[in-house]
């Protein structure tokens, strides 16, 4: 039972990729600082496993405590570290925070994992690394761009920095997965994504919108050059992603991994938003109120992944289809509905 130290354990994917690291057969230690985390996530993964995952409420930033993790938790295999801020238009907003909290959690946990010979890492990365692509879908080797918001320089410094690190000689290895757009929820309902606020993200404003918490969905823009003019994504379901750390870790534990590698994770299919809205509207048989509006700045009009390497190396597969995943995204807000109103 191989010890993983999962950082944001506690978050959308953090929580998710815990689930499935236990029923793989692992043992996961959640580290969270609850900043962007709710408590219930903890007792979801706990409904869903029946038996509950040893967290540590620390910041990845504050070397001290980190140190203290690794102290009471000795033979820690590898990390998933995903602890970090993620809203686009926050980081435009307040880039210090998200600099100083990014890049600072991960060189505090990559020096203190030194210190203890922790040596396999899977981080959180994302396909904004690739800015505007010319053209689609995205590979590997489709190349970095000048990233669109300080939160997206933060995932493209990373990589550089994990790169440096590689080839320095360390013997760090690295595995950094590009996610694409991770929707849906556990298909227990326990889990799920848990906005602060009005959501920025296209699937919890759906949601939102259909259980009358938001009045209407306003889609983005309609005259981009796409099939019906709204931008296209490639929504993976968060499950699915989950699973792509398992096999990461994996990968990195059985040494076949080379000092860093990136895989896209994805669909490999591209969806618009207009083609996201009536697959929640099929899945659910509910019909969405909404209303087209102007485009939304920095939005990329078309990406999605071309995922061939991380099928081939990891042994990746998708399982969910786009309605399965708005589906579970719906079962999970009516999970929410009815745990508020019950509190
Ligand atoms: N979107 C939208 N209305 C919303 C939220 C998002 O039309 O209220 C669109 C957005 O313009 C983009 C897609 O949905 O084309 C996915 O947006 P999201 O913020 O979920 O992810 P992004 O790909 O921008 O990181």
């Amino acid at each position: 039972m191989k010890k993983i130290l999962v950082t944001g354990g506690a978050g959308y994917i953090g929580s998710h990729t815990v689930v499935e690291l236990t029923e793989a057969g692992y043992t996961p230690i959640i580290l969270d600082n609850f900043s962007n985390s709710e408590e219930r996530a903890l007792e979801g993964i706990a409904a869903i496993l029946g038996k509950e995952v040893p967290c540590y409420r620390t910041d990845c930033t504050d070397a001290v405590a980190l140190r203290e993790v690794f102290e009471q938790e000795p033979g820690i295999a590898g990390v998933i570290h995903f602890a970090a801020y993620k809203a686009v238009g926050e980081s435009v907003a307040e880039p210090l925070k998200y600099y100083s909290n990014n890049l600072g959690s991960m060189l505090t946990l990559l020096q203190v994992m030194e210190e203890y010979k922790v040596n396999k890492l899977v981080f959180s990365s994302s396909c904004t690394v690739y800015g505007i692509p010319e053209k689609l879908p995205v590979t590997e080797q489709t190349p970095v761009q000048k990233a669109n918001s300080p939160y997206g320089n933060t995932k493209k410094i990373c990589e550089e920095i994990l790169t440096d690190l590689a080839d320095s000689g360390s013997n760090m290895r690295t595995i950094a997965l590009r996610y694409f757009n991770p929707i849906g929820a556990h298909p227990s309902a326990r889990i799920g994504e848990l906005p602060l606020g009005v959501p920025n993200n296209l699937v919890p404003f759906i949601t939102q919108t259909a259980a009358g918490i938001r009045q209407e969905l306003t889609i983005f823009g309609d005259d981009y050059d796409t099939a019906d003019g709204t931008c296209v994504r490639d929504y993976v379901h968060v499950v699915d992603l989950a699973k792509a750390h398992v096999v990461a870790i994996e990968r990195l534990l059985s040494g076949k991994a080379a000092n860093i590698e990136f895989f896209n994770v994805g669909t490999g299919t591209g969806n618009t938003v207009l083609e996201a809205v009536k697959a929640f509207e099929r899945a659910t048989g509910k019909k969405l109120n909404y209303k087209i509006g102007p485009r939304r700045p920095g939005d990329v009009p078309k990406i999605f992944a071309d995922v061939t390497k991380a099928t081939v190396e990891l042994g990746f597969k998708t399982t969910s289809t786009l309605e399965e995943a708005m589906q579970s995204a719906w079962d999970w807000q009516l999970h929410l509905e009815e745990t508020s109103t019950k509190a």
